[in-house]
């Protein structure tokens, strides 16, 4: 006969669903159910199919460290305690590890801050070939609470993420590509309207409050921020932050590639090549500017342009020179910037992804034009990229600081020349044109950057 498997009065268990590694648990065959602690327990998702998040204090000692946990829910019941108050709990199902053994297991989740143990083991979880020795502690091995220490480097375990895609425009086809891939992933994804957020700036309870309702805390915020939106899209996105989320592209990031000025700046201390730029803000000597770059022809465009706008190709010298009185006049910042003829009318979009080019595409002008924004009434088509395009584009979209970002490149004689890192980039051209699934490579992006524990004395002693 095979030995019994014993249990003691008290025993280590992990939960690798859950991602905990170790949880200290009192094995109570006088309970019924099993208790997990938790606090925070917020049920999201479909009513039909509801999803449960929760924070969980797994050392005792150091309730500072918490682990963001998520799972399905089998639903709510009403459970009477040891002091006979009755509570209605959060129900999950998920396997339980102790010793050699992993079974599945149903937990309630409760506050257990008080108890002496953050889990406690009913006697319906205890199995049939199973034998509760009440003098033995520990009778399936010691774990440790060290086994928190390299958490924040492990690779998270995969659950159910609840993510709001931060948008004004819920419908595009972008918008719509991530919330599918998402759910398929079986994740839950709600739109949220940027314009529609106010914040309340509290040093100690930051919160995002949406027609008036106060916002959850996410797991995720995927930022969506049109340019007309920038700043105070930038502004919610940095509340959700201190709100302790993660977000796909940070505030900082998106701010300083909206920046066009900043932005050259930036990829030109990072030694990326680009067109040969001067910028100039009403500058009195248009001859001086004009030659920094060089010899007509040369591209004016307007610092706030937005899908090839105030972009303007000057065929001469007097003709760039009108160009620039007429901006002047408008008191607008411009650049001027050497024409890549050899470009011919075409750009190359590269879609980075965590330091990987994902995807790319090449946009073409329409006849007579020389700018290749779609909108202009460019074609994109399939392209494949040099290994130099690639490199180019992964340390662009690093430079930057964007996990997710389109890097626009024209093909010059001396190799590619960096135009713009567009931190909100489109989906619908480079999946239609290069036939790949980008949103669900985003989606598996954040899966594994989403990070599980917060410790909240260090967040607290860093600002
Ligand atoms: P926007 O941000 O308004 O789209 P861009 O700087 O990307 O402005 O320019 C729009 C398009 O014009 C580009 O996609 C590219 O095809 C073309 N273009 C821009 N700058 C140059 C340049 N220096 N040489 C050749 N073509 C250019």
């Amino acid at each position: 006969m095979n030995e019994p498997f014993v249990l003691g009065w008290e025993e280590w268990a992990a939960f690798p669903g859950l991602g905990l590694p170790a949880v200290k648990a009192k094995v109570d065959t006088g309970a019924r159910t099993s208790a997990l602690h938790a606090v925070s327990v917020e049920p999201f998702g479909p009513v039909t199919n509801p999803q449960i998040r929760f924070i969980l204090h797994p050392i005792p000692e150091k309730p500072d460290i918490e682990v963001i946990c998520s799972a399905p829910a089998l639903g709510q019941r009403e459970i009477t305690s040891s002091n006979g108050e009755s509570e209605m709990r959060w129900v999950i199902e998920t396997p339980v590890q102790v010793g050699e053994k992993t079974w599945p297991i149903e937990l309630t989740l409760t506050n257990r801050e008080t108890m002496a143990y953050r889990m406690l083991l009913g006697r319906q979880a205890i199995l049939e070939d199973m034998v509760v020795n009440p003098t033995q502690s520990c009778a399936q091995g010691e774990l440790s609470y060290e086994l928190y220490k390299d958490f924040p480097r492990r690779r998270p375990v995969k659950r159910p993420l609840r993510i709001a895609i931060l948008t004004r425009e819920p419908s595009n086809y972008s918008s719509q590509r991530l919330k599918s891939a998402a759910e398929t992933r079986g994740h839950v994804v709600e739109m949220i309207n940027t314009a529609r957020c106010t914040l309340a700036i509290d040093a100690n309870k930051p919160k995002v409050y949406y027609d008036g309702q106060p916002l959850p805390v996410y797991d995720v915020i995927i930022p969506r921020i049109g340019a007309s939106m920038t700043a105070y899209g930038m502004a919610v996105l940095r509340q959700f932050s201190i709100m302790g989320t993660y977000c796909l592209n940070t505030a900082e990031a998106i701010g300083a590639s909206r920046d066009k000025l900043y932005a050259h700046q930036i990829l030109a201390r990072a030694g990326i090549a680009m067109p040969l730029t001067a910028f100039a803000h009403s500058p009195k000597d248009t001859k001086n500017l004009i030659d920094h770059v060089g010899t007509a022809p040369l591209v004016v465009k307007l610092l706030q342009s937005t899908q090839g706008r105030g972009v303007v190709l000057a065929e001469t010298r007097k003709a760039a020179e009108s160009v620039i009185d007429a901006f002047r006049g408008l008191d607008a910042n411009f650049i001027v910037q050497d024409f890549v003829k050899e470009a011919e009318g075409a750009d190359i979009r590269c879609f980075v992804v965590g330091g990987r080019v994902m995807a790319a595409m090449m946009r073409q002008a329409e006849d007579g034009d020389f700018r290749s924004n779609l909108h202009r009434g460019g074609s994109a088509k399939r392209v494949r990229i040099s290994k130099e395009e690639r490199t180019a584009a992964v340390r662009a979209a690093k430079a930057m600081g964007l996990s997710v970002a389109g890097v626009d490149m024209l093909r010059s004689s001396t190799g590619p020349k960096i135009l713009e890192v567009n931190s909100s980039p489109g989906l619908e051209g480079v999946e239609r044109t290069s036939g790949k699934d980008v949103a669900g490579l985003i989606v598996e992006y954040i899966e594994t950057h989403v990070r599980p524990i917060v410790k909240t004395s260090t967040r607290r002693a860093r600002s």
